[in-house]
């Protein structure tokens, strides 16, 4: 067989969408699993809609989500260059060979011109196109003397595809099987443009042929297109790839294509990172800033529109290379649920080692102006990493063991802080002081047999030895605070609850 050759190829026009990072992973995952190569194009054609910095935001992307390339732009490689607006003179030669071979023809139709043409096929309750019905109605080479058409090679022109009248295209896709469409109802699309540059369909066949492309995995949104694709292969002579369209990723109650839109309106992100339109000033949030694991982000990603036909969700990347098949991606779309990619999260948080873990927060601590020994930071870990959903949970989940609460909450308070409470604290205060070596499993039996001695409800009274050392009702197991906080720190808050809410 001859080598798997397959290709992310975005197109710079602003962040990248938590789907194109899921097409990206299935190209990434089948040459991986196939021993071929993955290829980063960037599709830079459309320069009315290209966006600054995004180029940069996609490498940065898949820096973070660990997946690598083996050919593309900043790699170089055996076809570089990877972007095509550095391969401009390349297209030349073959938009010529279109145009020689009766493929393709000039077009000198004004915006204006295609305008009014529009308009008056509106004004009949038609839609105008551009096709083998109008074609001969409109200024081209094809309807233009020869004479005629040289005397406007000066003027700005477009080169449109002649599509083919009375055939009937066939696509295999490898997901969706055979996809049948009559030529007739297909549009002569723009293949080169008065700006001297090739329109995203030329571009991406040329280069999907002279970079070897064997397999064209993409998102659905691009199978309208397929048709034109296996039509310009045809006109070249060339086999045309292997094509697979990848299901779409819709809204969470499955109503349309997940869009930005959603991410805001539900609080969730929709690209890797975060972003903001230079040109706008808008700005989308993005995993990793929300505190997502990239390990997670690809694994809840990879299951959204296939599955690997076991019953086990959580998939390390080498898993997921050894069980990846394109026979099992789902045809229908998939629904987004960002309730799964916080459990997937989760799970990945608790199977990380809390040394990794506590170099992460212990950026997060110094933010917020807290300084904390390293092994300390590790210890909190232990406590609360069963808590975390996300990474950004842990300032919230662990500020009480480093900071002696300022505040009290009042609710709790008004529940369980009862008169006699201060004389039973200060028992227990008593009683942690006098362990000597301090031991947390000491403390807690002492405190027990003090309250069970003393007849008193223990659920009040460990609720306000935890509202002391807390602030609140929250937090992990009481006496691993103890523990963790120390004699000393524990019986200072104990008396600071006194002092402050007798
Ligand atoms: N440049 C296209 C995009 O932005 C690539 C589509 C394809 O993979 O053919 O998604």
């Amino acid at each position: 067989m001859e080598k798997v050759r397959v290709r992310f190829a975005p197109s710079p026009t602003g962040p990248l969408h938590i789907g194109g990072v899921r097409t990206a992973l299935y190209n990434y995952l089948f040459a991986k699993q196939n021993h071929g190569a993955c290829i980063l194009r960037i599709e830079d054609t459309d320069r009315h809609r290209f966006v600054e910095g995004a180029e940069e935001y996609i490498t940065e992307s898949f820096k973070w989500l660990g997946i690598t390339f083996d050919e593309g732009v900043h790699l170089g490689g055996k076809f570089a260059p990877y972007k095509q607006s550095e391969r401009k003179e390349i297209y030349q030669q073959y938009i010529q060979q279109l145009i020689e071979s009766g493929w393709a023809y000039y077009a000198f139709d004004t915006a204006e011109e295609l305008e009014a043409k529009r308009k008056e096929y509106e004004s009949e309750k038609k839609n105008f196109q551009y096709d083998m019905t109008t074609r001969y109605g409109m200024t081209n080479s094809l309807s233009l003397s020869e004479e005629e058409v040289k005397s406007r090679m000066d003027m700005p022109y477009v080169v449109r595809f002649k599509m083919p009248e009375d055939r009937e295209i066939v696509i295999q896709d490898l997901i969706r099987g055979e996809v049948r469409i009559l030529s007739n109802l297909l549009d002569d699309k723009v293949l080169y443009k008065s700006d001297g540059l090739p329109t995203y369909h030329l571009a991406n066949i040329v280069d999907d042929h002279l970079m070897e492309i064997t397999h064209v995995i993409r998102g659905e949104e691009w199978l309208p297109s397929a048709p034109l694709h296996v039509m310009l292969y045809e006109a070249f002579g060339w086999q045309a790839p292997q094509f697979a369209h990848l299901p779409l990723l819709l809204k969470p109650d499955g109503n349309g294509k997940l869009s930005k839109r959603d991410g805001d309106r539900l609080g969730f992100p929709v690209f890797p990172l975060d972003w903001q339109n230079p040109e706008t000033g808008e700005f989308s949030k993005g995993y990793r800033e929300n505190g997502y694991l990239p390990e997670a982000v690809l694994n809840f990603l990879a299951l959204l529109g296939w599955n690997p036909g076991t019953t086990e969700e959580l998939l390390s990347m080498d898993e997921l290379i050894a069980l990846f098949s394109i026979k099992r991606i789902s045809k229908s779309d998939a629904k987004f649920d960002i309730e799964k990619a916080r459990w997937f999260n989760h799970q990945y948080i608790q199977k990380k080692d809390n040394h990794e873990l506590a170099l992460i927060f212990e950026k997060m601590l110094v933010a917020l102006s807290i300084q904390v020994a390293l092994p300390k930071i590790e210890q909190a870990v232990a406590l609360v990493k069963e808590r975390l959903h996300l990474l950004t949970d842990f300032p919230e989940q662990s500020l009480f063991l480093f900071v002696t609460p300022e505040e009290y909450d009042t609710q709790v308070v008004k529940k369980k802080w009862k008169e006699d409470t201060p004389i039973h604290l200060t028992e227990i205060q008593k009683i942690i002081t006098n362990i000597t070596p301090f031991d947390k499993t000491v403390a807690h039996d002492a405190v027990m047999n003090y309250i069970t001695s003393n007849e008193l409800n223990t659920g009040q009274i460990m609720n306000c030895l935890r509202l002391s050392l807390v602030g609140a009702a929250k937090g992990p197991d009481l006496f691993e605070i103890v523990g963790f906080l120390g004699k000393e720190e524990s019986c200072n808050r104990i008396s600071r609850a006194i002092t402050l809410l007798s």
